[in-house]
Order: structure tokens, then C-alpha cells, then sequence
């Protein structure tokens, strides 16, 4: 199982980082050991002082594909999760003016919190899927699937003519404006539309 992460997919948050809009998909991977799942608590690692969090709809891969027609890209997925794409701000700068990969500030242990993965099915309009994420009891980041610069559709599409895509294989699809920093003994609590999904502290 891999983990896809898109970067820069919605127009608000690039802007906030002061990137470019990108002409195709900007995707990077973290490891399956990036999972963090059941709510468990995150521990702050000693070697970033400005973890950033990072609200993502998160699909899940149901069959193996590689070069899928943007068309057919909707049989590849059936499922959704909600997801923390954290990141080791500093570092990843830090790569960026250097030019280097970002795995040390974006794939460490435990930077994929994972809610538990439900049926598209329990969601009342798939073209229309709003999450938000609150730290504390304040809603600090919010998100509408209709905003993204590439669609579900167009991520799997393009991801699959590089990489085959397996089954049981995520996809975190890039958060929106809003991200910003943890701090022990924060709270988190995540939302697909009214479902609280993620449910857990910091360390
Ligand atoms: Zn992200």
C-alpha cells in the first residue's frame, strides 16, 4: 500500500504559500508507516519546531490500474476517508530553497492521520463534499471538494500514467487555505460534511 499526497490543489492555499498554480498534478508519496489511524494521539517529533496541519479528503483505491482514462477514473474509487497531510514546515523550507526531495518534512512516522474509511454512498453529493478541521474547539480550516484546481477523476487519471495505482492504495487530495501550526495539547477534531472523523490530541 502507498500513500499519493497531491500539493497545490486548491487555488487559496497555493496563494497562502505564495506558489505558482500548477499546469498539471504536483504529487509527492509518504510511506505506510506515515499512517496514524484509530484516533490515536500524535507525539510531537523533536526534530521539527513548527508542525503545520493540513485537512485532506482522502479516496480510497479499489482496484488495480495503471493508465486510466480520466473517464473510467470514477470505477477506481468507491470510498473516502479524511486525512492530515503533516508537515515539517521548516524542513520542507528548507528543502524547497535547497531543491530537495521533501520526505523528511512530509513522510515521517505518524504524518498521515487517517480516519476510518466510509461508503461514498453515506455522502449527499459527491460533486459537492465540504470538510473542516477544528483545533480546540475553533474551526481553523475549511474545504469544499468543488474547489479543487484537479478533480478525484483527473488526479487518478494523470497519478496512473506514472505509477500503477493498487487496490487499497490513498490519495490525500490537497488541502485548502487555512493550515497553520500544532502545539502540544492541541485538540483536533475533523469533519466530512457533519461525520466527525478525526477525533484526537497532540503529544
Ligand atoms: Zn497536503
Amino acid at each position: 500500500m502507498k500513500i499519493i499526497c497531491i500539493g497545490r490543489n486548491y487555488v487559496d492555499h497555493a496563494k497562502e504559500l505564495n506558489n505558482p498554480l500548477p499546469k498539471a498534478p504536483v504529487f509527492f508519496l509518504k510511506p505506510d508507516t506515515s499512517l496514524l489511524i484509530r484516533n490515536r494521539p500524535f507525539y510531537y517529533p523533536e526534530f521539527s519546531k513548527e508542525i503545520h496541519y493540513e485537512t485532506e479528503l482522502v479516496i480510497k483505491i479499489n482496484r488495480n490500474g495503471k493508465h486510466i482514462q480520466e473517464k473510467f477514473s470514477s470505477k477506481y474509487f468507491n470510498e473516502i476517508g479524511l486525512g492530515i497531510d503533516f508537515t515539517a514546515r521548516d524542513l520542507q523550507t528548507n528543502c524547497k530553497q535547497k531543491g530537495l526531495p521533501w520526505e523528511i518534512a512530509k513522510g515521517f512516522d505518524n504524518a498521515a492521520p487517517l480516519s476510518k474509511i466510509i461508503s461514498m454512498d453515506e455522502l449527499s453529493d459527491t460533486d459537492n463534499i465540504k470538510f473542516h478541521l477544528e483545533i480546540n474547539g475553533k474551526r481553523v480550516q475549511e474545504g469544499n471538494s468543488a474547489d479543487m484546481i484537479f478533480s478525484v477523476n483527473k488526479i487518478i487519471s494523470y497519478v496512473s500514467q506514472f505509477i500503477t495505482l493498487k487496490m487499497s492504495d490513498l490519495i490525500f487530495t490537497g488541502t485548502p487555505a487555512g493550515v497553520g501550526p500544532i502545539k502540544i495539547g492541541d485538540h483536533l477534531v475533523g469533519y466530512l460534511e457533519d461525520k466527525k472523523m478525526l477525533n484526537f490530541v497532540i503529544k
